[in-house]
């Protein structure tokens, strides 16, 4: 079934002109979905429009499947797309507010050895409207309204690849700033890649102040191959390349992603190569403590080494942090991501 919120506020006028209803009527709806409603919720549209709405379009884009809550105060939510799929979404309070973690694809098909999301391949892209509802929808859940948003932050972290996704990614970016939409700027938002180096160019020129965070994982290319299978299309200096464009461009200091993974990546001959790589680049490196996945064997490096790794790296003139652990009791940890709970399609 068609999406109405895949409609940004013209189209929408348009939908509700041909279904002989005036056109302020598209500013009804939308407001709803901003408010995370779905069509058979929406009270402030006659009943008729209701139902012919709901004869062409899914009553809600997305819906709460299922709540896990951690011990730190994180929550998971499995969300059901219409058509059946489940992706999964995160948020994190913090003293600042609370970040959801997003999904722009059902699944991945970039293969990482590590990643959870990606054991079955891609399945497909999310759309603009599931995106925006997604977010909606853990708005409401924590008491905000189309007025008052709880949700200040977005990292494009869950499963699938953003720039894999890029007309819908970027579609999505833009109302989701918007003050009458969820009023997320682009600031405040953090699109993390593998690398996929024309997507990154092409981002530099869209015009959006996003957080660039990129995926590395290993200092050189043969290591980076052997976990990561999109290292066999783009080298590290192409990628260190792209990433300098888009500071030129943006004025946004980039980020690296580094997951400790015991034995591959934590020597300290991988910091000294890490520091050689990237030091002078205005850039920081956000060390994650691996989340163990069952099924790939790999195993997290202890916490003792993962602070002496991150002093080797500040010593050698490096800004680096080790991420903080947060929701590994209810897998809503990076790359833990997967439709886990749900019998069928899964693992
Ligand atoms: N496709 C995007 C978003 C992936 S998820 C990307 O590749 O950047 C966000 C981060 O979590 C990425 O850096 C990803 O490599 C990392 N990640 C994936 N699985 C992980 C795991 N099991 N443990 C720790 N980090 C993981």
């Amino acid at each position: 079934m068609k999406i109405l919120y895949d409609y940004n506020i013209e189209q929408l006028q348009n939908v509700v002109q041909q279904l002989g209803e005036p056109k302020y009527r598209a500013k009804q709806i939308y407001s709803n979905f901003v408010s995370g409603k779905s069509i058979s919720e929406m009270t402030n549209i006659p009943l008729s429009l209701k139902t012919k709405l709901l004869e062409n379009y899914a009553d809600a884009p997305v819906s709460i499947y299922k709540k896990l809550i951690s011990k730190d105060g994180t929550v998971k939510y499995l969300f059901s797309l219409s058509d059946g799929n489940i992706v999964e979404g995160v948020v994190m309070t913090y003293k600042y507010g609370k970040t959801q973690c997003l999904s722009t694809q059902v699944g991945c098909r970039m293969g990482c050895k590590f990643c959870a999301s990606t054991l079955n391949g891609l399945v497909r892209n999310l759309t603009k409207g599931e995106m925006l509802f997604t977010i909606a929808l853990a708005n409401r859940d924590f008491g905000g309204t189309d007025k008052k948003r709880e949700i200040t932050n977005v990292v494009l972290m869950g499963s699938g690849e953003p720039l894999d996704n890029y007309d819908n990614v970027i579609a999505f970016l833009r109302e989701l700033a918007l003050t009458d939409n969820l009023n997320v700027s682009p600031r405040n938002v953090s699109l993390s890649t593998c690398g996929l180096v024309e997507g990154m160019y092409k981002l530099a020129e869209e015009g959006l102040p996003l957080n660039l965070t990129l995926s590395l994982h290993a200092t050189t290319d043969e290591k980076r191959k052997a976990i990561m299978p999109v290292a066999n299309a783009y080298s590290i200096e192409e990628i260190i390349k792209a990433c300098k464009y888009y500071f030129n461009k943006t004025g946004r200091r980039f980020i690296f992603e580094y997951s400790l993974v015991k034995g591959i990546n934590d020597k300290d001959e991988d910091a000294l190569q890490l520091i050689a790589l990237l030091k002078g680049l205005p850039c920081h490196v956000n060390l994650i403590r691996l989340n163990e996945v069952e099924e790939t064997g790999l195993k997290r490096t202890d916490d003792k080494s993962a602070y002496a790794f991150q002093a080797k790296l500040q010593a050698g003139g490096l800004s680096a942090t080790v991420r903080r652990l947060m929701g590994s009791d209810i897998e809503g940890a990076c790359g833990q991501l997967r439709n886990k709970h749900i019998g069928g399609n899964g693992n």
